[in-house]
């Protein structure tokens, strides 16, 4: 369906949004770098200085990259900021990066729905709440969607665009033109927890921690899946993340799919022991506190591994010597479950995790270079080796389907 008001760059398109934290300010700077005028809000102007300091930060690294001073001074020119909701009937799309707590988002929609011009849309750049739920805040559920950027939003090219149950047609091809103005990798994903990208993600980061309480080592991990087709180790990951991120993230998937993804006892473990990663200067490796770099693996992160084994809180899985392969396994599966419930286009799948997580070939492409029927063996082996793993390797009933079909690839 075509859209009602074509969203392309120009001084003329303005987009507010809301909160200049580690999103909002990227998100601003990821538009001005499109060409569109943006209006930034926050709460308290101590906030808005913040933002408005990371911002010249990133600009300062994107003249490090060419960008000359007059650009930069034509692209600051569009940049606007405000306290309050005032100027908001000027903005033809709104895109909120505010706490990730619905009761703050309840506020501002509540606020956007009053202040902003019917046809203007209201996008979230929510990671994990419900993009229905929060429609649901105004009476204009039609004109909301999800718009969420990965971070940081100026660099990565991935936005995963997500209708709520009431989204209109119209709204959709509202942000994916956005979007797509920006230069990004506009993909339409319907909603479910995490959405596309981060649960795929859960499940391979939550399958690198099994691997560890199976005696596969921290660096064996990392090096494996770099050689493979990440840009970086998973447990390098957790530790850049933050352990407590990552266990409220695994938790929070837990809650929503059960069994199969299971949260690693070592991840509850690591943040109970505030081995948190980058930000404590010690997870899986250790950090130089000058530098930040890394430097070993952490001896803590060794000790709490041994005192679980001790306690026998976490036993080694039969039929479970590492490679990358197998580590991508659960990953691969929840890939054909997500095609299965018709999250995304398949086409679209693997470009997605591409672009969202920088590997070199999505898990379509790795299942068919595995190969599907081997993919699937390997499932229904490590499923049969405990309960525990029966959940977290039942096979996708859409690979059985593909394997029955004598399919060599998926696409
Ligand atoms: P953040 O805490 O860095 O920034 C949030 C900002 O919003 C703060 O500066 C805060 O002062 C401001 N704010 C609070 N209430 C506001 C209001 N009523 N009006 C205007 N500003 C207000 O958070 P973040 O990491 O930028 O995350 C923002 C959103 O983006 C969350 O929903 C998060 O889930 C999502 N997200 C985060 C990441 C990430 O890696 N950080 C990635 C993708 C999506």
């Amino acid at each position: 369906m075509q859209s009602s008001i074509s969203i392309s760059a120009s001084t003329q398109t303005k987009v507010a949004v809301v909160g200049a934290g580690t999103m909002g300010s990227s998100i601003a700077v990821a538009l001005l770098g499109s060409g569109f005028g943006v209006l930034l809000k926050e709460t308290e102007q101590a906030f808005l200085d913040k933002g408005l300091a990371n911002i010249d930060r990133l600009f300062a690294s994107r003249m490090k990259k060419g960008l000359s001073a007059e650009e930069v001074a034509d692209q600051k020119s569009r940049l606007e900021t405000t306290l309050s909701y005032e100027h908001f009937s000027e903005v033809d799309f709104v895109i909120e990066a505010a706490p990730e707590n619905l009761e703050i988002k309840k506020q501002i929609f509540q606020e956007l729905d009053q202040w902003c011009h019917v046809d203007a849309i209201l996008a979230t750049n929510t990671s994990s709440l419900s993009i229905t739920q929060i429609a649901n805040f105004v009476r204009r559920a039609d004109k909301v969607v999800g718009l969420h950027f990965f971070n940081p939003a100026h660099i990565m090219k991935l936005v995963e665009v997500i209708p709520g149950l009431e989204t209109s047609h119209d709204t959709v091809a509202r942000a994916l033109d956005l979007a797509r103005s920006m230069g990004k990798l506009a993909v339409r994903v319907e909603e479910c927890a995490s959405f596309l990208v981060n649960r795929l993600l859960g499940r391979y980061m939550n399958e690198s921690l099994f691997q560890l309480q199976n005696g596969a080592s921290v660096e064996e991990i990392d090096k494996a899946v770099c050689d493979f087709v990440m840009p970086i180790g998973p447990l390098a990951l957790r530790d850049m993340n933050g352990a407590d991120i990552g266990l409220a993230v695994a938790k929070y998937n837990y809650q929503e799919y059960g069994a199969r993804f299971a949260v690693p006892p070592i991840l509850e473990a690591m943040v109970q022991k505030n081995l948190l990663g980058q930000k404590t200067m010690g997870g899986f490796y250790c950090y130089d506190p000058e530098t930040r770099k890394r430097t070993t693996v952490n001896t803590d992160f060794l000790k709490t591994l041994q005192a679980l084994e001790h306690e026998e809180k976490v036993k080694v899985e039969a039929n479970n010597s590492f490679t990358a392969e197998r580590l991508f396994l659960p990953m691969i599966n929840e890939a054909f479950l997500a095609m299965q419930e018709r999250i995304c286009q398949p086409e679209d799948l693997d470009a997605a995790l591409m672009a969202g997580l920088g590997m070199r070939k999505g898990p379509l492409t790795l299942a068919s270079e595995i190969g599907l029927a081997h993919c699937l063996a390997m499932l229904e082996e490590a499923g049969a080796s405990s309960i525990d793993q029966k959940e977290r390797f039942r096979p996708a009933p859409l690979l059985k389907r593909f394997v029955w079909a004598g399919r060599s690839s998926v696409l």
